[in-house]
């Protein structure tokens, strides 16, 4: 049996990094517990300050973070990656919620496990984070069962995805890999991909009694968006182009309302109208 939690080994020593409301600190997330446990172990040993989140992630100072993360990949530890730490009203519900956090499972699952491979702040907005996960094994016959039972899903047969928003995340489910955007934080995160996985094992064990639904819906394209957009360049929104704009939003990296022209501009009230509509269906309002 894993030992999950070394935060009590850590807090009898006393000397766990305490985190200062006015200094900056990476998060560095970790793709399963077993590199978790064994980064950790390299820290301790190694005295480097850390605060414990979970087995699969830890808080550094942000001076700090490059030469952390050097010393674990050099003792060949895989790390998912790292975003800033920032530092919010609930830090206490925050770490109290990580360490209390359990991924279901069963020994029976249809999928037993995702990897978080990939984490980094969302470009559209940096106090989110966006991920990329891998399952344990291949969803694409699955789809168009998830697509029956996931309300609003948006089905590619040729291109084997599932798309659909879950409140303001957006969720994409491939052949063997999920990417989530605009998580609020890791815990979210974790959660979010729970509550995947969870979904994946239901709607297979119901497999008899659900009807698989191949229908694809209509696809907003990046050439529709852009058609509805100012398509003057102007970079306000901090990109090259409208079209580059088009493209981000799609993939839920970045924010309509990062248009002014088309917020504020009379001219396109109706053409904001139809996008609010489109973003909000899609999850990238
Ligand atoms: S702010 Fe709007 S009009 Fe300007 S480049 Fe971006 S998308 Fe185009």
């Amino acid at each position: 049996m894993m030992d999950r939690d070394v935060a009590p080994m850590r807090g009898l020593q006393g000397d766990e990094l305490e985190i200062e409301k006015n200094k900056k600190y990476e998060i560095i997330v970790f793709p399963n517990q077993d590199e978790g446990l064994k980064a950790q172990r390299i820290l301790i040993a190694k005295c480097e300050d850390f605060k414990h989140i979970s087995t699969l992630a830890v808080v550094v100072p942000k001076e700090r973070n490059q030469e952390v993360c050097r010393v674990v990949i050099n003792e060949n530890v895989l790390i998912s990656g790292h975003y800033p730490f920032l530092y919010r009203d609930y830090e206490e519900d925050f770490f109290k919620a990580a360490r209390e956090y359990k991924p279901s499972g069963e020994e029976d699952d249809y999928l037993k496990s995702i990897t978080l491979c990939y984490v980094a702040p969302c470009m559209a907005d940096e106090k989110k984070i966006r991920l990329i996960a891998y399952f344990d094994r291949d969803m694409s016959e699955l789809l168009p069962y998830l697509n029956s039972v996931i309300k609003g899903a948006s089905y590619n047969k040729n291109a084997s995805t599932l798309t659909y928003a879950k409140e303001r995340r957006l969720i994409n489910l491939y052949s063997i890999k999920i990417t989530v955007a605009k998580a609020d934080d890791i815990i979210d995160a974790w959660k979010v991909l729970d509550g995947v996985k969870e979904l994946i094992n239901r709607t297979y064990k119901n497999t008899d009694t659900i009807k698989p639904n191949y229908e694809e819906k209509v696809k907003v394209t990046a050439l529709q968006i852009y058609g509805w957009l100012p398509k003057s360049n102007c970079k306000v929104c901090g990109e090259a182009t409208c079209l580059a704009f088009a493209v981000k939003l799609l993939q839920g990296e970045q924010k309509l309302s990062k248009c002014a022209p088309l917020s504020t501009e009379l001219r396109f009230a109706e053409n904001k109208k139809i996008m609010q509509e489109m973003a909000e269906a899609l999850g990238v309002a």
